[in-house]
């Protein structure tokens, strides 16, 4: 004849059990709704950098254009103060730098050849970026939202386990219950109440006395005499 008691400790601990695993994996969750904020960052601030070098190197190919620009216009103005020059050393020296805006004006165009290539290439570079990135962005929000769903259901659950917890322990006599309490604190996650194992607490393995082992056979709840965890046996 198994303990009175032995059934509804059983029903509790399953409970209480389930709903210790459901707060530790609850107590998980800002770790990882933190990595993949963090993974967000990460693809929005790569796709901004990809950008930005483009910008960067748009803002070269202006900067050469704008300066071709003021070279091509200065040497108009040196062409038209040159049919107005009397000297011939000054109108030597205005040929010799409207000669010289032109061999700048070349190498400058020559660099803007290179220079577009590489804004074609930052281009489609950054695009390629910001759609893999989109991609993953995307991936990261659902993963985010998931757990977001996830954590609600759990804490329903837990919250229900909560409320449902003083119908499981209403028949329990209170001096086994403050035990099972007790064992239950345990941050090993340990269950408190343990079959007995060929001879052996299921909980620290030790080989438990024969006294206690007989009250076991006999159906009772004993304590283990090493562990102290409560201890019943199947009835065989
Ligand atoms: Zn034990």
């Amino acid at each position: 004849m198994a303990d009175q008691n032995l059934e509804a400790l059983l029903i509790l601990q399953d409970a209480d059990l389930r709903r210790k695993g459901m707060e530790n994996r609850l107590a998980l969750l800002p770790k990882e709704m933190d990595a993949i904020i963090a993974r967000r960052d990460k693809l929005n601030a790569s796709t901004a950098a990809a950008a930005e070098a483009l910008k960067k190197e748009e803002l070269a190919v202006k900067q050469a254009e704008a300066e071709i620009a003021r070279l091509t216009s200065e040497s108009q103005k040196l062409q038209q103060q040159s049919a107005l020059v009397k000297k011939n050393n000054e109108y030597q020296a205005m040929l010799a730098q409207i000669a010289d805006n032109k061999r700048k004006i070349g190498e400058i165009e020559e660099e803007l050849l290179i220079k577009f290539d590489r804004v074609e290439e930052l281009k489609s570079n950054a695009e390629k970026i910001r759609r893999a990135n989109a991609l993953e962005l995307r991936n990261a929000r659902t993963e985010f939202e998931e757990l977001l769903e996830f954590s609600k259901t759990v804490k329903a659950e837990i919250a229900k386990s909560i409320a449902d917890r003083p119908a499981l322990t209403a028949k329990i006599p209170d001096e086994l219950l403050n035990t099972y309490q007790r064992l239950l604190k345990n941050k090993d996650n340990s269950a408190p109440l343990t079959k007995l194992d060929n001879g052996c607490c299921g909980n620290c393995h030790m080989r438990v006395t024969m006294q206690t082992a007989n009250e076991l056979s006999k159906g009772s709840i004993e304590h283990c005499d090493n562990c102290q965890h409560l201890l019943y046996a199947d009835p065989e």
